[in-house]
């Protein structure tokens, strides 16, 4: 069986957790793609070309937890506004949503540019106060050396980047069903993502 579920929105709105337990709920497979991006970010701190990490990108690239810090992020969110960038890691997307089994796959733009004809599709937000101090937390749990100050201004920063973006910008695909979790616990937030996935799949 090949079906796609499609998890877009903005930086920290619980897309990682939806997704996560979406694909477990239902054996699918996990792509966060917002790693590939990450990955490249973190190449390009480190000195390479961003178009030669893209193409050279290896799975392998993506297990990795320094790639988690907010320099990371930033980073990411530079490189996503290259076109070529993107284009390069549009194939290695759309074959891990059209594996056997299911497929779960959460970014910024997997529902209208990636995956438009996704079996299912979700746009994941939040306010921007409720999802800074969310990753506040998690990256305070973490042991990172972070102000809530600086995450807010640092989600806030990347969100405008990624929303006014000439290519693939942030957007809720016309088809997506929206779920603002700023007043939902995590079990709610989860309960509504299946609902809706369990519905698409008849
Ligand atoms: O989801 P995450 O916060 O890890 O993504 C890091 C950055 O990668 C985002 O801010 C965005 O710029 C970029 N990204 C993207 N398209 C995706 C996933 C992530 O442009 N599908």
């Amino acid at each position: 069986m090949i079906f796609t579920v499609a998890i877009d929105g903005p930086a920290a709105a619980g897309k990682g957790t939806i997704s996560k337990a979406v694909a477990a709920h239902f054996g699918f497979a996990h792509l966060d793609t917002g790693l590939l991006y990450r990955a490249v970010g973190a190449k390009v701190l480190a000195g390479a070309d961003p178009l030669t990490a893209a193409k050279t990108l290896d799975p392998t690239d993506l297990e990795n937890d320094a790639l988690r810090t907010p320099e990371v992020a930033q980073a990411a969110s530079q490189v996503a506004v290259i076109a070529e960038v993107r284009s390069a890691l549009v194939d290695f997307q759309r074959s891990f949503a059209q594996r056997i089994g299911g497929a779960v796959l959460d970014g910024r733009d997997i529902g209208t540019v990636i995956c438009p004809a996704a079996d299912a599709k979700l746009f994941v937000t939040a306010s921007p106060e409720c999802r800074a101090e969310r990753r506040f937390k998690e990256l305070q749990g973490k042991g990172m050396d972070v102000s809530a100050q600086q995450v807010l201004a640092d989600v806030i920063e990347r969100d405008k980047r990624d929303s006014e973006r000439a290519t693939a910008p942030l957007i809720a695909a016309a088809d997506a069903q929206q779920i603002d979790t700023s007043d939902l616990t995590i079990d709610e937030a989860v309960n509504a993502a299946i609902a809706f996935v369990q519905s698409r799949l008849g």
